[in-house]
C-alpha cells in the first residue's frame, strides 16, 4: 500500500484492556504468585513467583487466565470496576422490569376474575 494510503498508527491499546472490555462476562482481576514451570526452579516447591496480576474467566467448563503488565492494571481495573457497576445496574433494571411484569400478570388477572 503506498504510504500516502496509510492509516495514521492508532494508539496503542493493550491487549488486556481489550480482553476486559469485550470478554461477554465481566472478567476477574486477581493478583497471586505464580510456577514458571521450569522442573529445575526454586518456585517448584519454594517461593512462586510474583504476586503478578491477572484476568481471569471462564469459557464454558474451561478457567482462562491472561497475564496484566503491571503498567495496564490501573486501566485494566477501571474497565472491570465500570463494567461491574454496569453489571450491577442492569441487574436492578431487569430485577424492577420483571416485578412490574408480575404486578401487571397479577391486576390482569384480578381484572379477568372480576
Ligand atoms: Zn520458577
Amino acid at each position: 500500500m503506498p504510504e500516502k494510503m496509510k492509516r495514521p498508527t492508532p494508539r496503542h491499546i493493550p491487549a488486556t484492556l481489550e480482553v476486559a472490555k469485550s470478554l461477554y462476562k465481566t472478567p476477574a482481576l486477581v493478583c497471586h504468585r505464580v510456577r514458571c514451570g521450569k522442573l529445575t526452579c526454586h518456585c517448584v516447591e519454594g517461593q512462586r513467583h510474583g504476586p503478578y496480576w491477572f484476568l481471569h474467566w471462564r469459557e464454558g467448563a474451561v478457567q482462562r487466565r491472561r497475564y496484566v503488565r503491571q503498567v495496564d492494571v490501573e486501566a485494566v481495573r477501571a474497565v472491570v470496576v465500570g463494567r461491574r457497576r454496569d453489571d450491577r445496574e442492569m441487574r436492578r433494571a431487569v430485577a424492577l422490569a420483571v416485578a412490574d411484569l408480575r404486578r401487571m400478570r397479577t391486576w390482569l388477572r384480578d381484572l379477568g376474575a372480576a
